[in-house]
């Protein structure tokens, strides 16, 4: 199965994509502008931005390998956990290994799995889209390879349980467990911390496409001991990043305010969308990313529809497993955020109860 891009909604108001809805920091595009001939013409380096980029996260700098975006971390994981498959493990469909994916998920796991000859095993939610550990950990076999987490979940926005990382990579030693983190700026929550040197097992996957603003430049990190990450170094391209992500990441480093300001603007839109579900009425999991997933019902699709029509453009997620009649909201700037807001309540009015 192939990832599935959401189709391009053309000019409008973005809330689809989880993306930064101010823009990158204007210190970003101040160093873009910075750029000479020869940077453009030589290859680029690597160690100073891995070393900012390894303080900013509070580990050595061997503990962290950057990416083209994290969707490139997450697949070189795929990647290996398929080269550490052995022959002995092929199943008569053809598959060479299994990999664990609690839905609804990010659909790049699906996606990065199967494309490297691995078998999905969904596991389905808990009630209300609580993470089912007990169901994680029955379905550890030696044919699984690979564990894709979220925390917080895209799309419910809820954190993974206490325990459950450390419970899942010690059931699974033969596994990669990966557990992306494309929105712990927002949960101020992450498993990097001196725990993680005891779980050889487990790579962080982070980005800086969403609260950083950079997803058109494509930059994102894992991040584990170095023991963990070697392997995953050797099936990475030398120079995967191009000298505009490398000099974004230096500057959005560098302004610890602007993330800060971002963060809190998401943190009051996400407030306020709560604040409009419980007003109408409507279920909603209460997030700790820069998204919201509503309970909208059989005119889901209707909705999105309608504010599309004004140029605003949300999520439709009712397809997912345990979904259905769910949209996600992005949650950015506040202004933004009350803009959808004010198009859901015309939406709601108008429509026969
Ligand atoms: C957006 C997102 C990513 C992708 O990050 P990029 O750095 O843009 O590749 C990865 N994981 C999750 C859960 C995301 O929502």
């Amino acid at each position: 199965m192939t990832y599935n891009r959401a189709p391009e909604p053309g000019p409008g108001l973005r809330l689809h994509l989880n993306e930064n809805t101010a823009g990158c920091s204007a210190a970003v595009l101040a160093a873009l502008r910075t750029l000479e001939r020869t940077d453009a013409a030589f290859y680029p380096e690597y160690a100073a931005v891995t070393s900012d980029t390894a303080r900013a996260l509070g580990v050595p700098a061997e503990w962290v390998q950057l990416t083209n975006g994290l969707d490139e971390g997450l697949h070189v994981v795929a990647l290996s956990a398929r080269l550490t498959a052995s022959p002995a493990l092929m199943a008569p469909d053809g598959t060479a290994f299994d990999a664990v994916i609690v839905e609804p998920a990010f659909e790049m796991y699906r996606a990065c799995a199967s494309a490297v000859g691995g078998r999905v095993v969904p596991i389905l939610p808990e009630r209300n889209l609580a993470f089912p550990t007990a169901t994680v950990l029955a379905a550890i076999t030696p044919r699984v390879r690979l564990v894709y987490l979220c925390d917080p979940n895209n799309p419910s926005g809820l954190p993974l349980p206490d325990g459950a990382l450390g419970a899942i990579a010690q059931a699974a030693p033969h596994a990669l467990v990966v557990v992306d983190e494309a929105y712990a700026d927002f949960s101020g929550h992450t498993a990097i911390g001196p725990a993680l040197s005891r779980l050889r097992n487990v790579v962080v996957g982070r980005t800086f496409a969403k609260a950083h603003g950079l997803a058109g430049l494509r930059v994102g990190a894992l991040v584990a001991h170095p023991d963990t990450l070697d392997p995953l170094r050797r099936l990475l391209p030398p120079y995967n990043l191009n000298v505009c992500a490398v000099r974004a990441l230096s500057a959005a480093l560098q302004d610890r305010a602007y993330l800060e300001w971002y963060v809190s603007e998401a943190a009051q839109s996400r407030l306020s969308i709560e604040r409009f579900c419980r007003r109408l009425g409507v279920t909603y999991w209460p997030s700790q990313a820069n998204f919201v997933l509503v309970r909208i019902g059989h005119d889901a699709p209707d909705l999105v529809a309608a504010l599309a029509s004004r140029g605003i453009y949300i999520r439709d997620r009712s397809s997912l497993p345990q979904c259905d009649g769910c949209i996600r909201i992005t949650a950015g700037v506040v202004a933004d955020t009350e803009r959808c807001l004010t198009a859901m309540e015309d939406f709601f009015a108008a429509r026969p109860r």
